[in-house]
């Protein structure tokens, strides 16, 4: 039992229809079962997010293309100055965040009463949330000891806000300069690719969901580009491909296109490959 009066229930406004993503999470909880716990938690997680997502803004850079493509030779674009966060709107989001988390068993109770307390400063929830983004970055420095074990909800919370300011700057850049295994915009790690129909593979960040090109066969964690230290598998249906490293024993995921019947959807494909990570953790990768 929680000791803070829950958020109000995240039900959509009446009469909108389904994102597409959540019609996918409910086909892959009925031909899944298995699956059903995580999917409907993401469920919960999007239909919170979408109460805020409609009504936030740009981010605050210059969007011009020129512009854009330029900051990329010192990338990543996007400081945290730039990020149209409502400060209103991010405390609602960490505590209906921390309660689905919560209801779902993906949360502790304690770390739910430390999510509210966040909630509650508005003071110092800006230098908080901002020690989160810039220690995501590479070279970043530690996070604030306040939110250790908090980063992943503190990520979902803060989705609307990273995920406009990265289709924002995504729509108008061209970031094929870009070779680093971090986000060229918000500089945090991918946490999905995309296989495209050429064969060639986009990451996708898991904070922010820029995609950039990246080497199929090299690792984005360590840059190891030693094939024969770099196992792959795919999935049984071969939706999906896993690619391990063998030095710093990290993975990275990826949907594949060329055997598809849909865009990769990072949040349903998050779930949908969740017996890929039980295979790979397996295997002795994290
Ligand atoms: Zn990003
Ligand atoms: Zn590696």
């Amino acid at each position: 039992m929680t000791e803070s009066p829950p958020p109000s229930p995240p039900t959509p406004p009446q009469g909108r229809p389904e994102s597409r993503e959540v019609i996918e999470l409910r086909r892959l909880k009925q031909d899944q079962p298995d699956l059903a716990a995580a999917a409907d938690l993401q469920i919960e997680l999007l239909q919170v997010q979408r109460r805020v997502q409609t009504r936030v803004p740009l981010p605050s850079i210059r969007l011009e293309t020129e512009y854009l493509n330029s900051l990329l030779a010192n990338g990543p674009i996007l400081k945290f100055e730039h990020l149209p966060i409502d400060w209103s709107d991010l405390r609602f989001l960490l505590r209906a965040t921390a309660a689905a988390m919560r209801n779902h068993d993906a949360l502790e109770a304690d770390d739910q009463r430390r999510a509210d307390e966040l909630a509650r400063q508005a003071d110092r929830l800006p230098g908080l949330v901002r020690s989160w983004y810039e220690a995501g970055q590479p070279g970043g420095a530690a996070i604030d000891p306040e939110l250790e074990g908090l980063e992943s909800l503190v990520q979902q919370a803060m989705r609307p806000f990273l995920t406009r300011a990265g289709d924002a700057v995504m729509a108008r850049s061209d970031l094929a300069a870009w070779h680093k295994g971090t986000c060229p915009l918000c500089g945090g790690e991918p946490d999905l690719a995309v296989i495209t129909v050429a064969a060639d593979r986009l990451l996708i960040c898991g904070r922010c969901a820029a995609r950039w090109p990246f080497e199929p066969l090299t690792c984005p964690f360590c840059l190891n580009g030693n094939r024969s230290k770099i196992t792959s598998f795919a999935s049984r249906d071969g939706q999906y491909r896993l690619y391990a490293c063998d030095v710093c024993e990290r993975y990275v995921k990826a949907y594949d296109t060329r055997h598809a019947s849909r865009p990769v959807m990072p949040v349903v494909d998050g779930v949908a490959t969740l017996p890929l990570d039980a295979a790979a953790i397996q295997k002795g990768y994290r």
